[in-house]
């Protein structure tokens, strides 16, 4: 089976249906990074059929529960562009933004997509701290989604400023979340969000569940939020 077949077969035992030509584009985009990362270390996963299942097919668990009209969506801390750079080829209506605090990684997956022909999407370099900041960028988006860069509440912290009232905030989360479910709960309701739903998503051929926690921004944040990285870092949330 080629490694389009395999992406697609993925695809289909998780509900994803995932054309011939978006399957092309994520091989192509895979076979890329593994080759940069040879330079640049972007993903410490190189086995092909462990990146399909575990970058590509992973990033793709959230496509369902992304609001249909969505036109922007932002990854916070994209690394090697995911969930960003799988749901830009299958949400080709979507502009996404790949937002990471390394330039060097973020510099790979751009100079990649242009040469691939993936056109929806923007890079953007910088701390989501500081960009929450930013007027140019603060609650500027339909859809904020991230996956593994913090625990909960600093995620929350992090990457709910940046969601549209009204708009979407999705954490691709790991089997241990229910450590950070409390806190994190309390700071999603400060920061001006309500969870939706947890959803958990068992990986094909590992055993590894990843949970998919939804939140919509109902309020918008309040002006001290998001705090600078040294008062994250020292104190806990307010
Ligand atoms: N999301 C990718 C994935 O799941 O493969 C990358 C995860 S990697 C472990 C975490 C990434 O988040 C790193 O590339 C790091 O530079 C970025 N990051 C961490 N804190 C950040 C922040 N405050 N603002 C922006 N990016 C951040």
């Amino acid at each position: 089976m080629s490694n389009m077949e395999k992406l697609m077969a993925a695809g289909e035992k998780c509900g994803i249906a995932i054309d011939e030509k978006q399957s092309r584009l994520m091989i192509l985009y895979m076979e890329k990074l593994l080759v940069m990362n040879e330079k640049i270390n972007v993903t410490r996963i190189t086995d092909v059929d462990e990146f399909i299942e575990k970058h590509l097919i992973d990033s793709l668990t959230c496509l369902k529960f992304i609001h249909k009209d969505v036109k922007s969506i932002l990854d916070v801390g994209t690394g090697g562009g995911f969930p960003g750079v799988p749901l830009a080829v299958m949400l080709p209506e979507a502009e996404i933004t790949m937002m990471d605090a390394t330039g060097k990684k973020l510099k790979v997956i751009e100079d990649i997509c242009r040469e691939i022909g993936i056109k929806n999407v923007e890079f953007l370099h910088g701390r989501a701290e500081d960009l929450g900041k930013d007027p140019a960028y603060r609650e500027g988006y339909d859809c904020i989604v991230s996956r593994a860069v913090a625990n909960l509440c600093l995620l929350s912290e992090l990457c709910l400023p940046l969601a549209k009232k009204g708009g979407q905030f999705i954490a691709l989360k790991g089997k241990n979340y229910l450590e950070e479910m409390d806190e994190g709960e309390k700071a999603i309701k400060v920061l001006g969000g309500k969870i939706t739903g947890i959803e958990s998503c068992l990986l094909l051929q590992s055993d590894l569940v990843h949970v998919i926690i939804l939140v919509d921004k109902v309020k918008k944040t309040p002006e001290k939020f998001p705090r600078s990285f040294g008062k994250i870092k020292k104190e806990p949330f307010p």
